[in-house]
């Protein structure tokens, strides 16, 4: 079964846009995201148009702020906290990564909590992490949403994570824990993958290496989650982690690269904008 992120992000977005009309009609006007992009990196500007194009579709006000890779990490820090006393902002994302000589973790510090739609704040991270209410981080929400379309049952399976970055593999294996998975977090220093990947009922990718992940490291009737992003070095074409031709052969469930992880990162942008939006509005009641 391949799970279509194309669909599913389409199915989210339409129910993110009744709720935008419902929101405007009770609260006088719909939520505001504003995306910062600094500097001129063709990926980053493709991403930021992305959202911009999908905040407009589900119904948001949507600002895009384009800065130089020349302004100074003062100078975004004092647009973000602008942005932060402004009411009329409900979700600032500041496109990563940023120039070298500004430190990503002020800025991330530096956005307001209420207002953090990434969910990279550390309070936000924290909060994840002791189970608190929080605002879940877009890919690893995305990756769940998916499992659940796919109707994979995730409590009592055996889950094995590849990566432990802090904007995905980290988060998705506590969110899949938090679903009941058993979970193991593989990374560069894993002895053995393949013998930690054979044994994984859902497997969940998030390396960086096209076409990585081959058909002997999978699970007969396992789910996979290509979170990868990657370009084909034979064919320049855009792939993900796993080698999906042959992969797909094996597994139960698979998501594509193109039209997995990523337009569902997008979906979940929404959601979570819409979220900050609705809890500062009950929060003024
Ligand atoms: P990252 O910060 O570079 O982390 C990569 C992880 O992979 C690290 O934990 C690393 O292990 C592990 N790794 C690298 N080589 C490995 C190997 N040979 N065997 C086992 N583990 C290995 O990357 P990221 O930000 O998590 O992103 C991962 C991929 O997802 C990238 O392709 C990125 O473009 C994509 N991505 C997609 C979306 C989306 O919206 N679809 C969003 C975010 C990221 P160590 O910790 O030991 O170094």
């Amino acid at each position: 079964m391949i799970v279509s992120g194309t669909q599913l992000a389409k199915e989210i977005k339409e129910k993110v846009k009744n709720d935008v009309a419902k929101a405007v009609e009770i609260y006088g006007r719909p939520p505001h995201l504003v995306v910062i992009l600094v500097g001129e990196d063709p990926a980053s500007q493709s991403y930021v148009k992305g959202k911009g194009k999908d905040a407009e579709e589900v119904g948001f006000k949507s600002t895009t702020i384009l800065k130089p890779d020349t302004i100074t990490e003062q100078e975004l820090l004092d647009l973000i906290e602008s942005l932060n006393n402004d009411d009329s902002v409900d979700g600032i994302l500041v496109q990563l990564p940023l120039p070298a000589h500004i430190d990503e973790d002020k800025v991330i510090e530096t956005i307001s909590l209420s207002k953090d739609v990434d969910g990279f704040h550390p309070l936000n991270v924290a909060a994840l992490w002791q189970k608190r209410d929080c605002i879940y981080p877009c890919t690893p929400k995305g990756v769940i949403q998916l499992l659940d379309k796919a109707g994979v049952k995730i409590e009592g399976k055996k889950a094995v994570v590849i990566g432990r970055s802090n904007i995905v593999g980290l988060p998705v294996s506590k969110m899949l824990l938090d679903r009941n998975a058993t979970v193991t977090i593989a990374h560069s220093r894993t002895q053995n993958l393949p013998s930690v990947t054979s044994e994984a009922d859902i497997l969940v990718v998030a390396i960086g290496r096209p076409k990585f992940v081959t058909e002997e490291m999978v699970k007969p009737g396992a789910a996979v989650i290509d979170v990868g992003v990657n370009r084909d070095p034979a064919t320049g074409k855009l792939c993900g982690d796993v080698d999906f031709d042959t992969v797909a052969q094996k597994a139960s469930v698979i998501t594509p690269v193109p039209g997995g992880a990523g337009p569902m990162t997008r979906a979940c942008l929404m959601q979570n904008t819409l979220e900050c939006f609705l809890r500062r509005q009950n929060d003024k009641r």
